[in-house]
């Protein structure tokens, strides 16, 4: 049998070892240390220089306290994205609130700005005007953000932008990750890079990142004995995780170019395939191609569905996955409001996500285009 090929396998450098190295020859062992301010520094650095960032142990952890930093509770109501990783809404319930969930729209496959507005409209005259927008840029492809904050703008509604999946996308060369009230990152093994776990909040408010850190490190007081004020949380990252980190953001750039040299061999491959389709950028949009996908067209693939070809793959060792299951469609938000029309359903029907791991040689890839050309006689 041949050797796995994943979807998205951790990628090191070379440097991470020294940096960890570095934290054992210090003892700088803990969830504080020079590598945290360092990667701290890093990432602002990568983002533009204008944000504040504190990393954290996951960018679920992160979405958490930008919740409760934004006062969210059991009487809210907070939107979010539809079609995501449950990440994304799961911090909705455990402050105790209420998710309504929002189609995509078909140029980037994120949140729907018209359905957005609609809802907006549809809960204020309710009396429930949600208490932030949750938007998330999938697979790397940025969301409308200029669309998006135009309309939360005028309704002040906060918006925290998830780029879990979008680090080093951009819009006309603003940064994914700086352009909401707060942003949430992710460096859990399979995203573009990662610490083995991680995630990070960013914003241009420093106060809130300030917060974050002290609420990250279970809300001490200044005090000599350990006194509390408010209900803390263990979420900050360890200094050997932030060594890893730094020395992932060393390759970061050649992780990008990677990642969209192997979406563009897909196209160049597949992209006249009968019923295939990729998702381009629109104009002035970047995307990290974090994920290569497809959609198939089942009335015109002659008969090729992304389940046959997803099955084609697995029976050759080859790891792939069905795009995002929507949120509206998930057993445990069955009882959620949602505001759409059916885009993500057929995206989800449709969509595949196919090996795109920076690590994969030209005979992994080889391997890939063969089953995908067999299963589509093309
Ligand atoms: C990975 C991911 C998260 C969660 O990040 P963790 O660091 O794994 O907690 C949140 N949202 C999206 C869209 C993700 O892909």
């Amino acid at each position: 049998m041949n050797s796995k090929i994943w979807l998205s396998s951790p990628h090191m450098g070379g440097a991470e070892h020294q940096f960890v190295q570095e934290a054992f020859d210090t003892n700088w062992v803990a969830p504080l240390g020079p590598h945290v301010d360092g990667f701290e520094k890093d990432l602002s650095d990568f983002l533009g220089g204008n944000q504040h960032v504190a990393v954290l142990s996951s960018g679920t952890g992160a979405l958490h306290l930008a919740l409760v930093m934004l006062n969210i509770g059991p009487t809210d109501e907070v939107f979010c994205q539809s079609m995501t990783f449950s990440a994304s809404a799961n911090p909705i319930k455990y402050v105790g609130a209420t998710p309504v969930f929002i189609d995509s729209e078909k140029d980037t496959w994120n949140i729907d700005p018209n359905y957005l507005e609609d809802a907006i409209k549809n809960r204020i005259a309710d009396g429930k005007k949600p208490k932030a927008i949750i938007v998330v840029h999938l697979y790397g492809m940025p969301a409308k953000m200029k669309e998006i904050t135009e309309i939360a703008g005028k309704y002040e509604i906060p918006v925290i932008e998830d780029a879990a999946e979008a680090l080093g996308s951009h819009i006309n060369g603003q940064m994914c990750g700086t352009m909401g009230t707060m942003s949430i990152l992710s460096f859990n093994g399979n995203k573009i890079i990662t610490t083995s776990g991680g995630g990070a909040l960013v914003s241009s408010d420093k106060q809130y990142i300030d917060m974050s850190k002290f609420l990250a490190t279970q809300a001490r007081d200044d005090a000599p004995h350990y006194q509390h004020s408010h209900i803390g949380y263990n979420y900050r990252m360890s200094n050997i995780s932030a060594g890893i980190g730094r020395g992932q953001m060393q390759v970061l750039p050649s992780r990008i170019n990677k990642r969209r040299d192997i979406f563009d061999q897909y196209v160049t491959h597949f992209g006249g395939a009968p019923g295939v389709s990729f998702l381009e950028e629109p104009k002035g949009f970047f995307s990290n191609r974090w994920l290569s996908t497809l959609t198939i067209d089942p009335l015109k693939a002659n008969g090729v569905t992304r389940e046959k070809l997803r099955l084609a793959l697995f029976e050759n060792n080859i790891e792939s996955r069905p795009l995002w299951k929507p949120m509206h469609l998930q057993p445990v938000f069955k009882n959620c409001l949602f505001f759409g029309n059916n885009v993500s359903d057929k995206l989800f029907e449709n969509g595949l996500c196919l090996p795109s791991g920076s690590n994969l040689s030209d005979n992994d890839l080889e391997r890939v285009f063969t089953i995908m050309k067999a299963t589509f006689r093309f």
